[in-house]
């Protein structure tokens, strides 16, 4: 009979110093540093991490298929648009830069992506909370990109900080307490340009979202059709 040590031994060894291999680059390794996808494909870590996290990417709850897709938006945004990206400093408002010409932009040290591919956006002005209850007319604060949804591969860039120490305004009515803070004039002219920007794809956007609509509708109406002949 093996020793409990043995056992343990054994299990130790298959699950973790076994040797996987990555189904999308080939490395080899120990499988302790592989990811199993939900289609039993085994992914490298490298690869795993080659997905930044406004994908929202989960290895165990993906397949090989998915990665692929996710990998090679990966390398057309790195060969194809960030050569050409030329973020114009009138366009861009912190670390979120814009390129009005090629219609390009850029959060932070993520990828360059197209503004033809933003489903939504918000961004909004925060201001700190007054101290000690004194009322000033200026405020500061921070600007903050609240989401931005990509439509593919879908992609949610969540709470951001783009720029620090913005300045606002304050009001205060006579009768009530309520201070309405405003956008720094910057912001609103930052807005003001991204949205023209943002809009002229409208139509585009618009057509993408029904013909995504139509194809659906026909995949629903062939498996339904599928069934029914199974079903005869
Ligand atoms: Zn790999």
């Amino acid at each position: 009979m093996a020793k409990f040590t043995d056992t343990i031994k054994g299990f130790i060894n298959k699950h973790f110093t076994g040797e996987v291999t990555c189904a999308h680059c080939g490395k080899k390794g120990k499988v302790m540093f592989f990811s199993t996808m939900s289609d039993d494909n085994r992914l490298c870590s490298s690869c795993k991490n080659s997905i930044p996290a406004e994908f929202h990417f989960n290895p165990k709850e993906s397949t090989l298929e998915e990665f692929k897709n996710l990998d090679s938006f990966m390398q057309y945004t790195k060969n194809q648009l960030e050569p050409v990206f030329e973020p114009d400093r009138e366009f861009s408002y912190g670390d979120f830069k814009v390129d009005p010409v090629n219609c390009l932009c850029k959060v932070n040290n993520s990828f360059v992506f197209e503004i033809s591919n933003i489903l939504a956006y918000d961004f909004s002005f925060r201001a700190e909370e007054f101290k000690d209850g004194i009322f000033s007319s200026k405020v500061k604060g921070d600007v903050y990109l609240n989401t931005l949804i990509l439509r593919e591969p879908g992609a949610v860039f969540g709470e951001t900080a783009i720029k620090y120490s913005a300045k606002g305004k304050a009001e205060k009515k006579m009768f009530s307490s309520t201070v309405t803070y405003q956008n720094p004039a910057d912001l609103d002219e930052f807005l003001m340009k991204f949205d023209a920007l943002w809009s002229r794809f409208e139509n585009e956007r618009q057509q993408q979202e029904f013909d995504d609509l139509v194809e659906q509708k026909a995949k629903e109406l062939l498996a339904q059709r599928e069934r029914a002949t199974l079903n005869a």
